[in-house]
This record gives C-alpha cells, structure tokens and sequence, in this order.
C-alpha cells in the first residue's frame, strides 16, 4: 500500500465523541505498550503520527487517522494496563466498547499482541466480543524481529492455534517493516468490502 497523505482526524476521550462518521475505519486494538502506535506510524510511513510513547497507557482515548482520504485507521486505548486513576480504568471498557459495538463505519478490527506473549486472557475476551459483535478480526504478532527464526515460527503457530478457526494471524516488526505488506493487506481487504463500487 502506498500511502500518499495520512493525518490526524480526531480523538473521542468518551463513547459516541470523536468525528462523525464517515470513511470505512480499521480499528488497532491491544494491550498498552505491546506497539499500536508503532504499527500504525510503520503501516503509513509517519514516523511521529501515532505517538510511540515508552510510558504505559498514557493514552486513554481513541484517536482517529485518516490515510489517503479514502479510510480511517483508529488507534484504540490500550487495555490491561495496572497504573493509572481508578476511574480512567474504569471508563475504558464503555470508551472501547460502545466504539467496537455500535460505530456504523468500522469494517474490521486488527488486534495486536507481542509475538513472544501471544493471546492472555484480555485478548480472547476481546476476540469472543467481536465475535459476538459481528465484527472481522485479525490478529497481528508484532516485535517479531524479538525473535530469531525458528522460535518466530513456533510462536506464530501457537498463536494461530490460540485463535478461532480461519482467522488470519500475520507476522509483523515495526522495527524491520517484515510483514507490513501483509498486514497492509488484511486492511485493505476490509476497507474493500465496505466500500463496494470502487477499485
Ligand atoms: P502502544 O502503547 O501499543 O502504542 O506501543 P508503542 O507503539 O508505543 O510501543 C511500545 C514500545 O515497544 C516502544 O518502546 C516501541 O519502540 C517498542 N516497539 C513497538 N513495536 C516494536 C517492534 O516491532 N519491535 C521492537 N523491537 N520494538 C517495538
């Protein structure tokens, strides 16, 4: 995918906030610091739009980027974080949740795990969710460069058996860009889909 134009649309802090919808959107989905904001600056090729930050969860809110004028990728807050105000931990299961649920222009949901970590409980809650949701997923196995080949391998069939059957599970590193084709992708199979007429 070349990515001619990317920028910063909006960000919703409290359920149904954030731009009106409008372009087909990809939602990035994981636990903080596992490399949301890292993929998300890879897939476009902007080093500093989603901000990779080394401080855990600092972002409590979804941020929306439109890429080509033509979809949306939204970065989701990160989930499982243990630091942070009671009541910000408290407000990201309704914040993530009425946005994964009801938002009319999401057409697919990539979740992001560390590829050494694979899917913990917080992950098959989530996928179980949209499931029930009716929402594609798949997931992405990020900071493989972590791991040499083999084990790479290894942890990448563990985490396909982790998951539901026929869902596509694609390796990545922001740090080597392996796998950026891939997961680019995936995405644009769904943004596809949702915008029936073109290309
Ligand atoms: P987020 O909280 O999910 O947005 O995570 P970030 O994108 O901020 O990444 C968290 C940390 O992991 C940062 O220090 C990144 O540099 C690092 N990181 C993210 N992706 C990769 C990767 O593919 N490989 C390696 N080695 N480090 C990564």
């Amino acid at each position: 995918m070349r990515v001619t134009a990317a920028r910063f649309l909006g960000a919703a802090a409290t359920p149904r906030a954030g731009p009106a919808p409008g372009p087909p959107e990809v939602a990035i989905a994981g636990r903080s610091n596992v490399g949301k904001s890292a993929l998300i600056n890879c897939l476009t090729g902007r080093r500093g739009l989603a901000r990779a930050s080394a401080t855990p969860g600092r972002t409590r809110q979804l941020n929306f980027f439109l890429v080509n004028e033509r979809f949306v990728l939204v970065d989701l807050p990160g989930y499982g974080f243990a630091v942070g105000p009671e009541r910000e931990r408290r407000a990201w299961k309704p914040l993530v949740e009425t946005y994964l649920r009801e938002r009319p222009v999401l057409c697919g949901v990539a979740i992001v795990v560390d590829a050494r970590r694979g899917l913990e409980r917080e992950e098959e809650e989530l996928l179980s969710f949209l499931e029930h949701a009716g929402r594609p997923a798949a997931v992405v196995a990020t900071k493989l460069d972590k791991l040499a080949r083999n084990p790479a391998r290894t942890a990448l069939a563990r985490i396909a058996e982790q998951t539901p059957a026929g869902m596509l599970v694609v390796g990545f590193s922001a740090l080597t860009g392996e796998g950026r084709d891939d997961v680019w992708r995936v995405l644009r199979d769904w943004v596809e889909l949702a915008s029936p007429g073109r290309e």
